[in-house]
């Protein structure tokens, strides 16, 4: 239970991965995300068919750069972490 820390991020680039995977053939994918704030943020992508992709990253958790080149992958460059 101490590893807690690593699991986050990892489930979350498996689940993008899984979701682009499963979704890219439906059309383009349309990512969005809050501004980030001092608790983290909430990137989202939308598939053409409908389905949302969605998931709160904490700054504990989240390994942006990793982050950033995968939705960068998704086209997702409203990406406010990816820009600066
Ligand atoms: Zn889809």
């Amino acid at each position: 239970m101490s590893d807690q820390r690593s699991r986050p991020t990892m489930t979350l680039l498996a689940d993008l991965e899984q979701f682009a995977s499963d979704h890219r053939a439906h059309g383009p994918l349309t990512a969005n995300a809050t501004e980030p704030a001092g608790n983290g943020y909430l990137p989202t992508v939308v598939c053409s068919c409908g389905v949302l992709f969605g998931r709160w990253i904490t700054p504990e958790e989240a390994e942006l750069d990793l982050l950033c080149e995968a939705f960068a992958e998704l086209s997702f460059k409203n990406h406010p972490r990816c820009s600066g």
